[in-house]
């Protein structure tokens, strides 16, 4: 994978964070060179297939709530969200939905300064990728 320019922290604007929790900036394939993702909530151009149809993006009852995010609704955490919350806690040590009960605790502005710190790598202060164990920039270890 050839990274493009290092993504820097203040950068990461909420508009990133997808409804199940994903800051889609710290996505590899937002990171990437060659046509980058552009997220989420962004156009579908270079998104990967399976965010292009993602049952939980398209859910109803996201719709239903009509907010932006699966804390608003009335199933969650939902099983297919817990699922993809499992997968993620296991293979990237993150979870969504802890970060979607923190995001409606604080509130999307506190959340966002907070990822900000959490995923600045302490070496070469670029954004960290949770789908690597390493910095894609320079290498360090993140654990
Ligand atoms: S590939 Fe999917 S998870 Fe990654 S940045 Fe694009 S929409 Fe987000
Ligand atoms: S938590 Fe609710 S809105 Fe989110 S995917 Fe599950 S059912 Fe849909
Ligand atoms: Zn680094």
């Amino acid at each position: 994978m050839i990274v493009g320019k290092k993504v820097l922290p203040e950068t990461l604007i909420s508009q990133l964070i997808a409804p199940c929790g994903m800051n889609c900036g710290l996505c590899l394939a937002y990171h990437r060179k060659k046509k980058p993702c552009v997220g989420c909530n962004g156009d579908n151009t270079d998104k990967p297939r399976h965010c292009v149809t993602c049952r939980i993006k398209h859910c109803d009852e996201l719709k239903t709530a009509g907010e932006a995010f699966c804390f608003a609704c009335g199933h969650f955490p939902c099983q297919r969200l817990r699922r993809l919350d499992t997968r993620y806690r296991l293979k990237y040590r993150m979870s969504l939905v802890e970060n979607l009960r923190n995001l409606q605790e604080i509130g999307i502005e506190r959340f966002m300064a907070l990822e900000k710190k959490r995923w600045a790598c302490s070496e070469c202060g670029g954004v960290l990728c949770v789908h690597e164990a390493n910095c894609l920039y320079c290498g360090h270890d993140r654990s």
